[in-house]
């Protein structure tokens, strides 16, 4: 699970694509493919199935913020409250492609349970 997740791969056999590009790419960011390109499962399983992915968004973006928080406390012991601020901010923007990807790819691993017959290279499921 952890490796479909880490590795943007679908989350039914962990060997096909589950993004259409890589998160930093800004006109695809979070565009899921309609199905897994090895095991032939469906991602979009019905319409507004990835809105549940606001609430991991959300989630992630407060994590980060406080590992952030605690990072510069840590490494920055004198940063201005304004700097610190700014360091949350820059890191939130800089991270929100990826963080949308990752909530995406999250959500769909609560749902979706990893296969291992569907995993075995060329065992092409039929749609
Ligand atoms: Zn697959």
């Amino acid at each position: 699970m952890l490796y479909s997740i880490l590795g943007f791969k679908c989350p039914y056999c962990h060997t096909g694509d589950f993004f259409v590009s890589h998160p930093y790419d800004l006109r695809h960011t979070g565009d899921v493919h309609d199905h897994c390109g090895h095991c032939g499962r469906r991602f979009n399983i019905e319409p507004g199935f990835y809105y549940g992915a606001m609430y991991v968004s959300y989630a992630i973006g407060v994590a980060a913020m406080v590992t952030v928080w605690v990072a510069c406390s840590i490494l920055f012991p004198d940063l201005s409250p304004t700097g610190l601020v700014i360091a949350i901010l820059s890191t939130l923007l800089v991270g929100a492609p990826y963080f949308y990807a990752l909530s995406k790819i999250i959500w769909a691993n609560l749902f979706f349970k990893y296969d291992r017959k569907s995993a075995g290279p060329g065992d092409q499921v039929g749609h």
